[in-house]
């Protein structure tokens, strides 16, 4: 990896970030008069800890890592954002990722005005990381991986992946955001091999909290810090952080709801195949399918038409004719199998 103050922009590297006075106090105060607050309205009349060291603290129990490791964020959309604002000069840098993958890496860094050069995946959806490194030139200070991939479903070889983390001498961002649907292990462990790894997770998936946005970023307390600096003093509400530690406190609901959504996916997966209109199941270690229904945009609309609304794919890259297909509850997927059956 190159180092780190090479890699960052350099006015991000100089920044005084904002400081509230608050942190330093807690639990040796109890008059607080210096943030402008309405004292009454328990329980958010106050600022939210801008650091969340009490979820920190949960999450980093949860997942075996250090505390200052953990970055937490308004959804992994913020820390999508806060990492190519740190690491890619605007109309200078470029970032290069994989397709079909998550819509939003492209998006953020056409707000950021920065190059976004994609490789397209094997026919199969595998991670070509020779095709992807020769992508590189001296102006990619990031690439974006997504395994379990979305929208296909599958997660990226392994081996592709250290070859990146390996090779490339920037930022290596691995979106986790399904990986608590996959038989495969998680890279976190990776990250004290790798000082170039920032891996993402979410509580909207598994944890069904897409309402919260909660999103997580693990990485070397060198590049958590440089994300800390640039992101808004109070990025996750107070409703939002007392909900998530009661979440994270209860793993054992998130575990029982994961079963069912596996059972499910199981079923879905020897159902679907039987109906005459799905061409193709792909593989999947997600909460969702993608299949190929050939004539997509027609079997989508009559989908909505049935009330049932899944996600077109069509014209994505290698997903000509897919649907992505979520995994419901029973009803849901009784109600997605009928209408299917009925076109
Ligand atoms: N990454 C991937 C791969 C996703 O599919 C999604 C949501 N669709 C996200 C990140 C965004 O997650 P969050 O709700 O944490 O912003």
């Amino acid at each position: 990896m190159m180092d780190l103050k090479d890699l960052v922009r350099p006015n991000i590297w100089a920044l005084k970030p904002y400081s509230s006075a608050r942190d330093e106090f807690h639990g040796s105060a109890s008059v607080f008069l210096d943030a402008n607050e309405n004292p009454y309205n328990e329980p958010y009349n106050r600022y939210p800890d801008p650091l969340q060291w009490e979820l920190k603290e949960r999450i980093a129990e949860l997942k075996d890592v250090d505390r200052n490791s953990i970055f937490l964020g308004n959804g992994s959309d913020e820390p999508i954002d806060l990492v190519i604002r740190a690491f890619c000069d605007p109309g200078i840098d470029t970032i290069v990722s994989i397709a079909p993958s998550y819509g939003m890496y492209e998006v953020a860094s056409n707000v950021n005005n920065v190059d976004f050069r994609k490789v397209t995946l094997t026919p199969d959806f595998e991670l070509d990381a020779e095709a992807l490194l020769e992508e590189v030139d001296e102006w990619v200070k990031v690439i974006f991986l997504c395994s379990p991939n979305n929208p296909t479903g599958n997660s990226l070889n392994r081996d592709e992946i250290y070859k990146i983390l390996k090779n490339f001498e920037g930022i290596v961002v691995l979106d986790e955001a399904y990986i608590d649907f996959s038989a495969e292990p998680s890279f976190l462990p990776e990250l004290k091999k790798f000082p170039n790894l920032i891996v993402l997770q979410t509580l909207s998936k598994a944890w069904g909290a897409a309402g919260l946005r909660l999103g997580m970023a693990f990485a070397s307390p060198e590049i958590i810090a440089i994300l800390n600096k640039i992101k808004y003093p109070y990025n996750v509400n107070v409703l939002t952080q007392k909900q998530a530690l009661d979440l994270l406190n209860n793993e054992g609901q998130m575990l029982e709801q994961l079963r069912r959504i596996m059972s499910e996916r199981i079923r879905l997966q020897a159902a679907l195949p039987e109906l005459p209109i799905v061409h193709k199941m792909y593989p999947t270690d997600a909460n969702f399918i993608l299949v190929n229904v050939g004539k997509a945009d027609s079997v989508y609309n009559k989908l909505v038409k049935k009330g049932v609304i899944v996600r077109n794919r069509n014209n994505v890259t290698l997903c000509n004719g897919c649907l992505r297909i979520t995994v419901g509850t029973p009803e849901e997927n009784d109600a997605l199998l009928k209408a299917l059956k009925s076109l």
